[in-house]
């Protein structure tokens, strides 16, 4: 898809807020520090919507990106590393589970995992809760570009394997900054959101 217009409708704390249009959503959700709003960025060819957090865990609201008046990208705070409190963390959460468990509009879920290293007892724990609840999931390896081409192959082994990955679910290896495996995500995201 050739992105023109793309804004954020809205940085929710609370479902009351969640945009009513109706339009289909696909959640983003990763690790702190995994790449996800460079992700983004590259997706909708932009340098700098979705911000690029250098205070790791600090995007603590639900932020609702509406894509051609189309779709909603919708960035799930990274979890791992939260420098919040207990009692914030919890509530975020509540409101995380509520979102991915209730909200009819999501149509899937983008997890990202760093390619470099095995897929965390977080990530694992997040796609078997995104499983749980039959939401399909695009797996996508982030920073590949800093894996040489004959170890990806290894890579793919590694994050199938780490996180046990269906055979309904798919894998792209992704660069933001060379933008490999961008339209096999957009791909992805059109088929998902039927768009
Ligand atoms: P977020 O916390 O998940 O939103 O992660 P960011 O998008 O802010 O990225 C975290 C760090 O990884 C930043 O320093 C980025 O420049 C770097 N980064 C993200 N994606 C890539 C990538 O595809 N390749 C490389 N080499 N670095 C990346």
């Amino acid at each position: 898809m050739k992105v023109n217009q793309v804004s954020l409708t809205i940085s929710a704390v609370a479902e009351s807020q969640y945009p009513a249009t109706g339009y289909p959503e696909v959640a983003f959700v990763g690790r702190s520090n995994v790449g996800k709003s460079s992700l983004l960025n590259r997706l909708i060819d932009r340098k700098s919507l979705a911000r690029t957090s250098s205070v790791p865990g600090k995007t603590q609201t639900l932020n609702f990106y509406n894509v051609e008046e189309e779709l909603y990208f919708v960035d799930v705070p990274g979890y791992g590393y939260a420098k919040v409190s207990k009692s914030d963390r919890a509530k975020f959460a509540a409101m995380i589970e509520a979102y991915l468990t209730s909200r009819k509009q999501l149509r899937g879920v983008v997890q990202m995992v760093d390619a470099r290293h095995e897929p965390s007892a977080d990530d694992v724990s997040m796609y078997q809760y995104l499983k749980y609840f039959h939401l399909p999931v695009l797996v996508v390896a982030t920073k590949i570009d800093k894996t040489s081409r004959a170890k990806q192959n290894a890579v793919i082994k590694m994050v199938k394997q780490g996180l046990d990955l269906n055979q309904t679910d798919h894998l792209v290896l992704f660069s933001a900054t060379t933008g490999e495996g961008k339209d096999a995500v957009w791909q992805w995201l059109e088929a998902t959101a039927e768009i």
